[in-house]
């Protein structure tokens, strides 16, 4: 009930967070040494960070960060579209375009931005879009802020969605889907979709926020990796992850692309990022490409840590990714798998409902080319250690 002392009855939701075990937790970190972080005193390695290929830290980033500074300081003061728009940014945009073998690209100050305004760019009222069902939260947003009718298919699966292609009398169809699923890490059937999207006079969005430096040959992303080019397909991906730096670009035709700059309106209003950042990633898409080691230094951690993950108790998902998910089952299991961990000083976040479906709640490890053998050894080590005095709980207790 609302009182005087609780408008809205905010402390009671959040007890009732409280009590499903569902209230997320705010930790302080104070230092940043790749995946060694220090946390309210205490050294821990993580096992959280996107930063896949550990750029984040990488000198050469810094130091263009740093030059372009002091070159444009540290804000870009107004929206690209007035005067944020430096030489550093146009030059980034170009260099995206020729990374990703697309025409064009725009680039956000973040991919939430790039999604949540890129999509209402694409289709409005009377237009349809088809969106898996474990699509990114930024995707569903900017999917119901289109006002296009929303048709969601069940994850992965080409033949409802094809049917769903069939059976619509919008005017415009756009399927959107994570090219990596974020807490699975599996990869979307993204050349069944584009044939889809050619059957049905449809365009195809895949967000690789996860694949993008990490996937296809150079790092080019999940697009490079099927081989696949068509003026179709709208490839968007995140830099705040594999590239290390903030923010996303949108790639494709000129038009579509133009047609982005003219009306997203997380991109017309709202600040530009700085300079500095732009920047940054200049450096860092020159990184992804010379240092291949990274990619392959990555693979390997990915094989050594399912093989490790193999002998457990819980179920790791076919993942090909840096994303790697051992499916605890019921939350408070979940939160418990990783205060063991915790306590031994290693980071793995628990994922629980609502992010990920009920009873499925997991641990979701993520690997960096900063992680070492040593370091993958000690978390699989500990798991076992886990699983060994703390037997697995029923898997849908919440
Ligand atoms: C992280 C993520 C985003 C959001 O990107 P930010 O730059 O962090 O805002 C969008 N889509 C997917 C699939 C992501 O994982």
């Amino acid at each position: 009930m609302s009182t005087d002392s609780d408008p809205f009855e905010f402390a009671t939701r959040i007890a009732a967070l409280d009590a499903a075990r569902q209230r997320r937790k705010l930790r302080v970190v104070e230092g940043v040494d790749g995946p060694r972080l220090q946390v309210g005193g205490v050294p821990m390695l993580s096992f959280c960070s996107n930063d896949y290929l550990g750029l984040a830290q990488h000198p050469a980033l810094i130091d263009a960060a740093q030059r372009a500074a002091a070159r444009y300081g540290v804000g870009a003061g107004a929206s690209p579209m007035v005067s944020g728009h430096t030489a550093a940014h146009a030059a980034l945009e170009e260099e995206l375009a020729a990374f990703v073998g697309q025409p064009r690209a725009i680039y956000f100050h973040a991919g939430y931005a790039a999604n949540v305004g890129g999509v209402p760019a694409l289709v409005g009222r009377g237009d349809a879009v088809f969106s898996d069902a474990l699509n990114h939260a930024c995707l569903i947003d900017g999917a119901r802020l289109s006002r296009a009718d929303v048709q969601v298919y069940p994850h992965g699966d080409v033949q409802t969605l094809e049917r769903l292609l069939a059976a619509s009398t919008a005017r415009r169809k756009l399927v959107v889907s994570d090219a990596v699923f974020s807490m699975d890490g599996d990869i979307a059937p993204i050349p069944q979709l584009l044939a889809l999207c050619e059957r049905h006079d449809a365009l195809l969005m895949i967000d690789d926020a996860h694949g993008f430096g990490v996937l296809g040959p150079g790092g080019r992303g999940t697009a490079a990796h099927f081989g696949l080019s068509s003026p179709r397909l709208i490839y968007m991906a995140t830099l705040g992850k594999a590239a290390g730096v903030a923010g996303a670009f949108v790639a494709g035709a000129n038009a579509v692309i133009e047609w982005i700059l003219q009306s997203a309106r997380t991109y017309i209003f709202s600040t530009a990022a700085p300079a500095m950042v732009a920047e940054a990633l200049r450096a860092s898409l020159r990184v992804i490409d010379a240092e291949a080691w990274r990619r392959e230094h990555l693979l390997q951690l990915i094989g050594q840590l399912r093989r490790g993950l193999a002998g457990l108790p819980w179920h790791n998902p076919a993942s090909p990714t840096a994303i790697q998910p051992l499916i605890i089952g019921g939350n408070q299991a979940a939160l418990d798998v990783m205060a063991a961990l915790w306590s031994q000083g290693l980071w793995v976040p628990a994922i629980r409902p609502p992010t990920v479906a009920a009873g499925t709640a997991r641990l979701r490890i993520t690997l960096s080319s900063a992680h070492s053998e040593a370091d993958v050894t000690r978390l699989v080590t500990a798991l076992a250690e886990v699983a060994r005095t703390r037997p697995a709980a029923a898997p849908t207790s919440a």
